[in-house]
């Protein structure tokens, strides 16, 4: 009886161990970019499902219903930090989630700058870190970590999938400097939409001016407007580029006004839907790089 009880016992626990690793991690992320993260190392052990579609402003989101019980049936969710979820702790607040908060920027020294409205307030974090490939790989590390810690069972394949990954990001990080070492200095100046680029800017050495400040959230004023159209004659900044997440109506009006050129759509915030042509980071990466380039070597 003793030695059946333990056979059942044995089996019980097999059984368990089995469904356990069958079980796929539910991950809720922020948006798209973590999303491609998340899938690229989870593969197949992670149902990866993220808050702010592609092609979506997360500086103007609002949470759903929908999103709070999407969050209280997950088990983990990873946001980007430095500020870019402002309403994401009210959100967390509202579910009865217990489980991990990952966040992706953790470890990286932010840019800081002035909000253009609010000149004599403390300056804040930009949190567009992702736009500097050595932060990108901060972000899967942390990503990395968080899905073993909840799934050690898998460790093995996280850790080969996050050191191959690893390397196709530095392999796009040279990609990148090589491609702007091309570009004389004096000709890397550009205009963007919202200030999103800044880390791009300081790790590949390109000035780039925006219309709008860090978020989107407020209508560039009159006064903004003019001072970039002054910018623009002073610098001698040749091209403009709009965002597949902003209007791109009055940067066109702008660029008619200055005569100069519109280079096109940077992805800023977002991947691309399913038929665009950024559809993972190391696609929206190569696109914003190739887009950038093309203009900046004929002007
Ligand atoms: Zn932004």
């Amino acid at each position: 009886m003793r030695i059946f009880l333990i056979f059942l016992l044995l089996v019980s626990s097999m059984r368990s161990g089995w469904a356990d690793k069958d079980k796929k991690l539910e991950v809720v992320v922020s948006f798209s970019i973590l999303a491609d993260f998340t899938k690229v190392i989870g593969g197949a052990h992670v149902r990866v499902t993220s808050i702010i579609p592609p092609d979506s402003d997360p500086h103007v989101y609002q949470p759903t219903p929908e999103v709070a019980t999407l969050i209280s049936h997950a088990d983990l969710v990873i946001m980007n930090g430095l500020g870019f979820e402002g309403w994401i702790d009210r959100l967390l607040g509202a579910t009865d989630y217990k489980g991990l908060v990952t966040i992706a920027t953790q470890g990286i020294t932010p840019r800081t700058l002035l909000d253009p409205a609010l000149p004599s307030a403390p300056p804040v974090p930009d949190p567009h870190a992702w736009h500097d490939v050595r932060h990108a790989m901060v972000y899967v590390k942390n990503i990395s970590d968080a899905l073993i810690r909840l799934d050690p069972a898998h460790q093995k394949d996280y850790k080969a999938r996050t050191r191959s990954y690893l390397q196709q990001l530095h392999n796009l990080d040279t990609w990148i400097r090589g491609k702007f070492s091309r570009i004389p200095q004096k000709r890397r100046k550009i205009i963007s939409a919202h200030d999103a680029f800044g880390y791009l800017a300081a790790r590949y050495g390109i000035k780039i001016y925006a219309l709008q400040g860090i978020s989107t959230e407020s209508e560039p004023s009159a006064r903004q407007i003019a001072d970039l159209v002054q910018l623009i004659h002073k610098h001698h900044i040749c091209a403009l580029f709009s965002e597949n997440i902003t209007n791109h109506q009055l940067l066109e009006q702008i660029a008619h006004e200055t005569n100069i050129e519109t280079g096109g759509v940077l992805y800023s915030d977002a991947l691309s839907g399913d038929t665009g042509p950024a559809t993972t980071y190391l696609e929206f990466m190569r696109y914003n790089v190739t887009t950038l380039c093309s203009v900046l070597e004929q002007n």
